[in-house]
């Protein structure tokens, strides 16, 4: 076991730290307000290579390990939730997958190009009726020729008109029940695909969320990902990469809350003393610097085994679940710690209240972690070993 970043995961680390400072701190207070999603910002992002942090480099990747990608997605929510999940879903969900569950020409067609950052991929999961309850899904799709018709509607996708390519799950037969699920690789110019981005949302507001809508919209059937059948298990392998990277995200938001709180609690002054001598303001940021390190291990954890290839579902659930409450409570207590500053946009804290309630909710709701948990440890959840292995890194 080893707790001390490499040397290229902390040139990693500073190179994102200062990306974060020059490109996204000056702006992102005005993004979010306007509701803003910077294109330009996720184009510098592909230009400094952070589209691709652990997509091998034979597939146009930067080679690097599942914990340098942690490194990255911690730095990049310390300035704003948006970009991390724009990372999230292009990396974790979408780009991982393919490398997954793809075979070599659609690798070479889909997943070289975003992992240079030159495209942008997506993932159309949720639907209206369909959120936690995966098997609920309405899309469905079917075969026809060298075709499949996809006709349904998704909600709530990240990216959802930043994306050049998504990957859809849709049934092919509903009698078969989650085992009728397939994944398909849509492209945004398909004839009868739109997408409409959602407004009014709480937080990440410089982010891009919204609908996509499928009209009689013709997949080729080389776009079938796996198997007819295996979309539910691409699904949940998908997630166990995503997940990985809002519990990272998360301890940069933690780390965020940190420093607005330290900065604040040395200016202020009440009773004749700065704010940070009470021992009651203490307890919060003790409790932050607590859930910011006990996350950092559970990620980390989560990301030796990744490395490894091994299964690790429960892993990656405990550190998304702890990760996004810790950091769900941090941003509240840095208001609190704030007072009435922190209830305005003067400060940035009410930026990460907001933006902190959604990984509590996206991936896998605080509830849905809870009870995997409780069945891992009751016995009632079992996993089986990884059943496509990824292929070793930095090769
Ligand atoms: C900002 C944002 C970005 C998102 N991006 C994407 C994306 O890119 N792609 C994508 O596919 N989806 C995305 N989502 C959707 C997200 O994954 C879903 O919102 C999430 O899975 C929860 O589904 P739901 O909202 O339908 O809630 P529901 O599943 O309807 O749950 C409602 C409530 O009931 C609880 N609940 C449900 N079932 C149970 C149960 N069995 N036991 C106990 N409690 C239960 C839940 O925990 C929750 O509190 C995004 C969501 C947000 C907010």
């Amino acid at each position: 076991m080893n707790f001390e970043y490499s040397d290229e995961q902390q040139m990693l680390k500073k190179t994102v730290r200062d990306f974060v400072d020059k490109e996204v701190m000056p702006y992102i207070g005005e993004w979010d307000a306007k509701g803003h999603f910077d294109h330009g910002t996720m184009k510098k992002l592909a230009d400094i290579g952070l589209m691709g942090v652990c997509i091998p480099e034979s597939y146009g990747g930067s080679g690097m390990d599942y914990n340098s990608l942690a490194i990255v997605c911690e730095e990049l929510e310390r300035g704003d939730t948006a970009f991390r999940t724009a990372v999230s879903v292009h990396t974790g969900l979408n780009s991982m997958t393919l490398l997954q569950w793809g075979n070599e020409t659609q690798k070479q067609k889909y997943l070289v190009p975003q992992a240079k950052g030159e495209k942008i991929g997506a993932f159309g999961l949720t639907e209206p009726a369909a959120g936690s309850d995966v098997a609920a899904l309405q899309t469905t799709a079917t075969r026809n020729d060298d075709y499949y018709i996809l006709n349904g509607q998704k909600t709530w996708i990240s990216l959802c008109d930043a994306a050049d390519h998504f990957l859809v799950f849709a049934y092919t037969d509903k009698s078969k029940k989650h085992h009728g699920i397939s994944a398909f690789i849509v492209e945004r110019t398909y004839e009868g695909f739109s997408s409409k981005a959602t407004k009014g949302k709480l937080g990440i507001r410089a982010g891009n969320t919204g609908e996509l809508f499928f009209d009689q919209v013709k997949v080729p059937k080389e776009n079938l990902l796996g198997e007819e059948g295996d979309g539910f298990k691409i699904a949940m392998s998908a997630l166990d990469n995503g997940r990985f990277t809002v519990a990272a995200g998360a301890c940069g938001q933690i780390m965020a809350c940190l420093e607005a709180s330290v900065d604040y609690c040395h200016e202020r002054e009440t009773f004749g003393k700065e704010i940070g001598r009470h021992q009651l303001v203490q307890q919060m940021i003790a409790k932050m610097e607590a859930g910011l390190q006990m996350s950092r291990l559970l990620v980390y954890r989560a990301g030796e085994l990744k490395n490894k290839g091994v299964r690790n579902t429960r892993e990656t659930s405990l550190a998304k679940w702890q990760a996004c409450d810790f950091a769900n409570k941090a941003a509240d207590d840095a208001v609190q710690i704030h007072g009435a500053y922190g209830y305005s946009n003067e400060y940035p804290v009410e930026r990460y209240l907001r933006n902190s309630k959604a990984p509590v909710i996206y991936e896998g709701t605080r509830e849905i972690h809870t009870i995997m948990q409780a069945e891992y440890v009751l016995g009632y959840r079992k996993d089986k070993p990884l059943n496509r292995t990824l292929p070793p890194w930095n090769q």
